[in-house]
């Protein structure tokens, strides 16, 4: 069997947010960190994660191509351009831009716009975006410093980054259900319409707009509208009905953390797995005086692995992290640390660690970066937006990659009580 969906996220985060969402209803999912060059994996859908969502227009739509090539390749039967639920672009791009070369690689003339997010409060009214309470435009993303939003109307903001017509459906059609909804679809098409930005005030519109999207090459929105694609599948008999799309293999080896995220949540996590687990503390300016201080690390972490998790960590409160960056510079002290990440992760791999848990975005993708991981295959969730994962490769590791505020205080020591 091929791969069924294949998605294009424009950053990582996103690409995990839509990737669990897949899994949730019940398809197999990969996450590759950028384009794959390696085998196609044996899953129902794969996102790949670009960081295409403020670099130059013409990056992002080179990056976007190979992507799709890739999954063309897959033999994946329909697209997925995944970008934020806040609309996250300029004038310039990049959301038009790369969903017109998506739609003219794929030869294809139509598509819709949907980044309606309900349930973390992002719904499109007559095409206006709204978060929360308010228009889009008043939300604060007015005030982003890439890529200030400061006009809610998704229509005309999607128009100025293209060159074909923007059009509309709004949710009396999509309340009539996916035939009037499609009907729609196709009304625009025929008059020369390029891509429908279409309203969405709940998870039932959601749905039903998944549903008329069951025939469209390429679909582009934020991970709600993503929730109704696999029931197509489904119904076309090419997905079974699977409550084990989260499984991931079960794999043996020793276990630990490492984090490098100063957030208040993972500060608690870590003050409480201290409390009954071995824990070493990283300080970035002995990193900046004594290179072997990684070493080190990995050194006073061998003898205690057979025992049980352990913690290793340079999250420091407030005070301490700007006493560091005032002495090393604020990118230079946060590299150290990266890197020192990086070493320590290999050295425990080498040692027999099969489980980590690594908290902090940056601090993750130094990580990944550092063991060389090409893909994620997402498995049950921990805490909210947290999942286990089991990379690609061939020493597969079971890894959870933490933002620095996600998961409960007692995340680390709960996690290993979950494990696949
Ligand atoms: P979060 O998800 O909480 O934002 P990140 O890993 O993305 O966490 O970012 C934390 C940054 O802080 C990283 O670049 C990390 O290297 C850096 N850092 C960690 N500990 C310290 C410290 N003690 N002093 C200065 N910088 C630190």
């Amino acid at each position: 069997m091929s791969v069924l969906l294949g998605c294009i996220a424009d950053d990582f985060t996103g690409a995990t947010d839509l990737a669990g969402t897949l899994v949730r209803e019940g398809m197999r999912t990969v996450q590759m960190i950028d384009v794959p060059t390696g085998p196609v994996p044996e899953v129902d859908a794969v996102v790949i994660a670009l960081k295409s969502r403020t670099t130059p227009v013409k990056d992002a739509i080179v990056e976007s191509l190979s992507a799709l090539a890739w999954l063309r390749e897959a033999g994946c039967r329909q697209f997925f351009f995944k970008y934020c639920s806040t609309f996250d672009s300029t004038d310039k791009g990049n959301i038009g831009p790369v969903g017109e070369a998506l739609l003219d690689a794929l030869g294809d003339d139509f598509s819709i716009a949907c980044p309606a997010f309900p349930r973390n409060a992002r719904t499109i009214c007559k095409g206006y975006l709204f978060v929360g309470d308010v228009l889009l435009n008043e939300s604060g993303m007015q005030d982003h410093p890439l890529t200030p939003m400061t006009d809610a109307n998704l229509v005309r903001v999607l128009d100025r980054q293209t060159k074909g017509a923007v059009g509309l459906v709004d949710y009396a059609t999509v309340r009539r259900g996916a035939l009037a909804t499609m009907e729609a679809f196709s009304a625009l098409r025929g008059d020369g319409t390029r891509f429908a930005v279409v309203d969405a005030l709940d998870d039932a519109d959601l749905k039903t707009i998944g549903e008329a999207c069951a025939d469209m090459d390429l679909v582009t929105g934020g991970s709600g509208v993503a929730m109704g694609l696999p029931e197509n599948f489904r119904r076309q008999g090419l997905l079974e009905a699977t409550e084990t799309a989260d499984r991931l293999t079960s794999i043996d080896g020793y276990a630990a953390v490492l984090a490098g995220s100063c957030s208040r949540a993972t500060r608690e996590q870590i003050a409480i797995m201290s409390r009954d687990h071995p824990a070493l503390k990283i300080d970035p300016l002995a990193l900046a005086k004594d290179e072997s201080v990684a070493a080190q690390a990995i050194d006073w972490a061998r003898p205690l692995l057979a025992d049980g998790p352990l913690l290793i960590y340079a999250s420091a409160d407030p005070e301490e992290v700007q006493a560091a960056q005032a002495a090393l510079g604020v990118e230079r002290a946060g590299a150290l640390v990266e890197e020192a990440m990086a070493e320590i992760a290999r050295g425990l791999i080498a040692t027999g660690v099969r489980r980590l848990i690594v908290a902090g975005g940056e601090t993750s993708g130094a990580v990944v970066g550092g063991l060389g991981i090409t893909g994620l295959r997402i498995g049950p969730e921990i805490d909210p937006g947290v999942p286990w994962t089991e990379s690609l490769g061939e020493t597969p590791l079971l890894l959870a990659l933490k933002s620095g505020n996600f998961g409960a205080p007692d995340f680390f020591t709960k996690a290993f009580g979950q494990l696949p």
